[in-house]
């Protein structure tokens, strides 16, 4: 690839796109002020594009750490198939745009990419793991760069992560 910016998928609410659970945003200027020109940015959120409203429930991991589900906390709504049926999809489309790696908002039950409570039946946490995007896109894409935003911020992390994107997507493991 040339040495232009490095195309990279990033979780939509870190961009400043009001589509988290409460409406809001989580805007991380330092993607968008210092990363700006290295990286072009596309923004994906996926508890919206399967087709959740904003406001909407929170949500967290529940069930097998090997395969937790994806369950709202006060009403227990499991939207684990949608976000399924909706990433097969989605995953498709980003074997197409040809992405060199993917930032994701830290701790989310969907994008986080490690370290996410996972609850038992009754709410309490068993273990930790990645969110259910965050999951689907390293089974797909098992040597796409992936990171969430405050482990970018390590120089030594996003020098990893520069090179990883810049030499393919499959030549890279996660960090
Ligand atoms: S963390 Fe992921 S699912 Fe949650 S609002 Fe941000 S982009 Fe959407």
């Amino acid at each position: 690839m040339d040495g232009g910016p490095i195309r990279i998928g990033v979780s939509a609410c870190l961009l400043g796109r009001k589509v988290r659970y409460d409406g809001r945003h989580k805007h991380d200027p330092y993607l968008t002020g210092a990363l700006g020109p290295l990286f072009e940015w596309v923004p994906v959120c996926p508890e919206v594009e399967c087709g959740l409203p904003v406001p909407r429930e929170a949500m967290r991991l529940v069930g097998d750490p090997a395969q937790p589900r994806l369950v709202t906390i006060d009403s227990g709504t499991d939207h684990t198939d949608r976000m399924r049926i909706w990433a097969e999809e989605r995953l498709r489309q980003i074997e197409s745009l040809g992405l060199r790696g993917f930032v994701l908002k830290r701790n989310s039950p969907s994008c986080g990419t490690e370290g996410v409570a996972i609850h038992d039946a009754g709410g309490r946490p068993i273990a930790h793991g990645a969110g259910c995007w965050a999951r689907a896109l390293a089974e797909r894409f098992p040597g796409l760069p992936a990171v969430d935003e405050e482990r970018l911020k390590d120089p030594a992390v996003l020098a990893w992560f520069v090179e990883g994107a810049r030499k393919g997507a499959a030549t890279a493991g996660r960090r």
